[in-house]
Formats: structure tokens, sequence, C-alpha cells
């Protein structure tokens, strides 16, 4: 199939709604991502975003929608903390988990009785949403397992001739995937975390849970409540190796250490006394533009032709916690302590 690329055109978005109706698959720009729609009612084309990407079965997927009103078909019942939460930062990068209405198919939520819901700030992403006239089941457009995409030449790279279109609106503003919040139960739980912090959501609801699968490797058979954090993930070829310390600490012990095709993936200006090549993330203190540039380096790990990449641990402050859940499922959960 030869894939088409589309722009953000009126002419465009309405080619992109036509394909979706007709249950194609089409990369599209959002805040946080891009991400690989297919009609979310229709069970056929939801199955072909899974054959497409390589993503296993048990991993459900978010149903996006382009005005609040469509979630009422979508759902049985709207928390009160769901409705504070949608008015604080809906249209926005979080996502809900709700229990599922029967018109979603069991195949997006992967046989849960839930379903998660976002309603996306992006004006390309809403148009199209709205042009289609449907829900959008979208994961992130990668192949599962790499980086996610934050340009349409990421989705390029990854998915060309296996989906009818991507539209091009340019690299994303975020560039981690949105926050997933249970809104289920007495206590909301954080599933993932992302754009909108822990810090936003309990100044509105108050005290959160923080599932343990956020920061910690779960054991192999244990059961998640969000079934796409059990997986190595968001990883270029390269080894990934996590290094918690100082700048001068992280650059003394990737000297010392380093082999064939090492590279270092280091804050914005901790590259002096480097003597392996480096590529950078953003700087120390600065989580937005970590975010935001994350993945495009580890793609760029790969061009490079990285074996090893000595990356700094992020700090886990406001949007960090996201970065650092990213790069802890790249490095496979290796982190090397060196502060003593
Ligand atoms: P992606 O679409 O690649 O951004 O991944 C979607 C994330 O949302 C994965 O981590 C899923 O496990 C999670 N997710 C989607 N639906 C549900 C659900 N019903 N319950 C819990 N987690 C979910
Ligand atoms: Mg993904």
């Amino acid at each position: 199939m030869t894939t088409r690329r589309l722009q953000s055109t009126s002419e465009d978005i309405k080619t992109a709604a036509a394909l979706l109706q007709a249950g194609q698959l089409v990369a599209i720009p959002t805040e946080t991502v891009y991400g690989l729609a297919a009609n979310a009612l229709d069970k056929d084309a939801v199955a072909s975003i899974f054959v497409a990407k390589g993503r296993p079965q048990d991993n459900p997927l978010i149903v996006h929608i382009g005005e609040l009103e469509q979630l009422n078909s979508l759902v049985t019942d709207i928390p009160d903390i769901a409705e504070k939460l949608a008015k604080a930062f809906w249209p926005g990068p979080l996502t809900m988990i709700f229990k599922k209405n029967d018109c979603v198919p069991s195949i997006v939520s992967a046989n849960l009785d839930t379903v998660a819901i976002r309603f996306p700030v992006h004006p390309i992403a809403r148009q199209i949403i709205n042009a289609s006239g449907c829900p959008l089941a979208a994961p992130s457009a990668n192949v599962s397992g790499s980086p996610s995409p934050t340009t349409a030449q990421h989705v390029k790279n990854d998915l060309d001739g296996r989906i009818a279109a991507i539209v091009d609106g340019g690299a994303c503003e975020v560039g981690v995937e949105s926050t997933v919040l249970s809104v289920l139960g007495d206590t909301p739980r954080l599933l993932r975390p992302g754009g909108i912090t822990v810090s936003m959501i309990e100044s509105v609801i108050g005290p959160i849970t923080i599932d343990p699968a956020v920061t910690h490797q779960r054991q192999k058979d244990a059961v998640v409540a969000s079934p796409g954090m059990k997986y190595k993930h968001y990883s270029p070829k390269a080894k990934v190796i996590l290094l918690n310390g100082s700048a001068e600490k992280v650059t003394s012990y990737i000297n010392a250490h380093a082999e064939e095709d090492t590279w270092a993936l280091c804050f914005e200006g901790e590259e002096q006394g480097l003597t392996v090549p480096y590529l950078t993330y953003g700087k120390r203190d600065n989580q937005e533009d970590q975010a935001k540039h994350v993945f495009d380096a580890l793609r760029h790990a790969d061009e490079v032709g990285a074996k090893i990449l000595y990356t700094s641990c992020p700090s886990q402050e406001g949007v960090g916690l996201a970065v650092y859940n990213r790069l802890l499922r790249a490095a496979a959960f290796e982190v090397i302590h060196l502060e003593e």
C-alpha cells in the first residue's frame, strides 16, 4: 500500500476523515505524540491497528473524542472527579479510564470492562475527529516497542507502506504520551505519567495514588492495572543504561566505561569532558524540554549506530516523572546510581 502524505489543509482533513470512515488507518498529529487512528467503533479497523504496529492484543487503546458530549455515549458513568478533571484539563494531554459502554468493541479495551478516553487539544486532531464523525482509537503511531513518534518523519520511518496516510502537523508540543488516570474506585490512580502532572491533578481533586508500575518493574506474571506499562518499551536498538548522578560523575563514569560505539545521551550544557560522541535531550532543570526531545534523541541514537547509550537520569519532578518513566522502560529498568 502507498502511504499518502497529507497536510492540514481543509481538503486534506476531509481526505483523512474519508479514509477513517472507510475503515483505513491514518496517523494524526496530537499535542503528545503522533497517533495511529482508526474508527473506534469499527472492530475490523481497530484490529488492523494491532497488525500495523505489531502491538500485543492485551494492550488496550485510547479512544479520542473531538467534543466533550461524545464521552456520554462511550461510557456508562462519569464520576464527579472526572467531571472536575475534564473541566480543568480537557481538551489536553489527560486520558481517563471509565466503565465502558457496550458500543465500544472489546478489541479496543483488550477485553477489559473499562475504556480509556482522551480529548486532545491539537487543532488538527480535533478537526479530523470531528470531520470523521467517529471517536478514534489511536495508540502511538510507531512500531510497537520503538520510541514514540513526535514528527511525521518518525511515523514514515516506522509505518510507511502499512497505513493509508500520515497527516503532517509538525513536531508535537508535549513530546511524551498523555497522562493516564483511572477515575474508578475511591482514590484515583495514576497509571502512566504524562504532560498533566501529579501536582496539577492533585490541585483539582486532592491526593491520588501512583501505581507502583510507574517507577518500578513488575513481576513478569503480576496483574498490571495499565497493561502497556509491563512491556519493554520506547526503546531504540542501542542498549540504554541510565546513570543517576551529577554531570561530573556521569561524565567520568562514561569515560571510564566507553567501548566501541558507546554514545552518551546527556543534558544540554553537560557535554564537556566526554570522550565519547553524544546527543542531548534538554537542560537538566527543564523537564518540559526533556519531554519534547527525548524520543527524537532515542531515534537519533539508532541513526548514528549507537550500541550502548549511557543516558543521564532525569529528575522525577513535574513532567520529569513522565520522562523518567519512559527512559526507565527504554533502559529495561537498568539504572546505575553514582552518588554515595
Ligand atoms: P498508547 O496508546 O501506546 O499511548 O498506550 C495506551 C496506554 O493506555 C497503555 O499504557 C494502556 O495500557 C493504557 N490503557 C488503555 N486503555 C486502558 C484501560 N482500559 N485500562 C487501563 N489502562 C489502559
Ligand atoms: Mg505507545
